[in-house]
């Protein structure tokens, strides 16, 4: 493991560098704020009248069209979603990028899986922090820092990947520590994660568990507390300390039930199915269905979210945590 922390970077590589920021949402605004309060050149690039063009003026930063501001840029952060990206990059971004400048992601999928393809005169990199972009700027406000990935894809000018930690430097990602990687890696683990563990898997197994319980004859709403609500409580332990600190505050009850039943539930079958998920990402299975089905105005995307979303244990969760008023105050 290579991690890179303050001392490493030498913020004197972007010091006359004019700094583009593609979008303005929750990376763009983090970005852009805390490299312009880290005292670079920066400029957002958003639609011209669109509702981001006024945030950004308004957070005082300068604002600029696209194709435009990427005339003058040494650096380009994109950071429109992922799905706009190779779309923005061909009409707006390649006819105007200088010869030597930087192009960035915070995400490797477009670079990845081919969608974007920069010219050879480029440096290509990423960097990629973990966590959004509402904590990406309080921690940098608080003088801290978010933990952040750098790969370098491309290395034209010969001092990409330097320039590329002088970026997160200014993002305050070096104060919390810049792990190195490569696009590859951080693109199937970010995809891995998500379909298998943090959405998919999570959300799956908290809908199964209520199931299981309602149609054993169970009241929907004990369900709901037992497999939704209360997840909450030991993904907090597990954040803090891991399994240990976990363990050391449920009950010895829960604990021993977790040791023999945890994998009963999830087991070789399950770990089967994920190593299936893994090789559709890694084979780019994944990644075709995903562009065609957005080439396609998302027919199956919306259907499938309309359906999710039409889940009892939705309409049972809304009538309680309208009792939980605290639920709703910001994190
Ligand atoms: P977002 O959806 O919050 O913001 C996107 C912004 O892009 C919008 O606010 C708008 O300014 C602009 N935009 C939207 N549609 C557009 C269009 N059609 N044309 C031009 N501009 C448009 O996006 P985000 O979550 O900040 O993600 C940006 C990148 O950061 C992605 O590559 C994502 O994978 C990566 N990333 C996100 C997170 C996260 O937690 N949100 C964490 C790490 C990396
Ligand atoms: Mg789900």
């Amino acid at each position: 493991m290579k991690l890179y922390t303050e001392t490493d970077a030498n913020p004197e590589l972007l010091k006359d560098a004019h700094i583009v920021i593609a979008g303005y949402g929750s990376q763009g605004r983090a970005h852009a704020l805390n490299l312009h309060d880290s005292g670079l050149n920066v400029t957002v690039a958003v639609r011209k009248n669109g509702p981001s063009w006024e945030k950004a003026q308004a957070d005082g930063l300068k604002v600029a069209e696209t194709a435009e501001a990427v005339k003058s840029a040494d650096v380009v952060m994109i950071l429109v979603p992922d799905t706009v990206q190779k779309a923005l990059y061909e009409s707006q971004i390649a006819p105007n990028l200088k010869s030597g400048a930087m192009l960035m992601f915070a995400h490797g999928f477009n670079i990845h899986y081919n969608q974007i393809v920069p010219a050879a005169d480029v440096d290509v990199t990423m960097i990629a922090p973990k966590g959004p972009g509402g904590l990406v700027r309080r921690q940098f406000q608080e003088g801290k820092g978010v933990p952040c990935l750098i790969a370098v894809h491309q290395d034209a000018s010969g001092n990409a990947h330097a320039r590329a930690l002088a970026y997160a430097h200014g993002i305050g990602g070096t104060r919390g520590g810049v792990l190195e990687t490569t696009f590859k890696e951080e693109t199937e683990t970010d995809l891995f994660g998500e379909q298998a563990v943090l959405c998919g898997g999570a959300t799956e197994l908290v809908v199964k568990g209520f199931e299981t319980l309602v149609e054993a004859g169970y009241q929907p709403e004990v369900a709901y507390f037992e497999c939704l609500h209360e997840l909450k409580l030991i993904v907090d332990l597990l954040h803090e300390g891991g399994i240990a600190r976990m363990a050391e505050f449920i009950s010895d009850t829960a604990y021993y039930g977790d040791l023999v039943s945890g994998p009963r539930v999830v087991d070789e079958y399950a770990v089967e199915n994920m190593r299936e998920v893994l090789k559709d990402i890694q084979d780019g299975t994944f990644a075709r269905d995903w562009i065609l089905e957005n080439q396609a105005g998302a027919p199956r995307y919306n259907a499938l979210r309309r359906q999710d979303l039409e889940h009892p244990i939705e309409e049972v969760g809304r009538k309680l945590r309208a009792r939980m008023s605290w639920l709703n105050t910001e994190d």
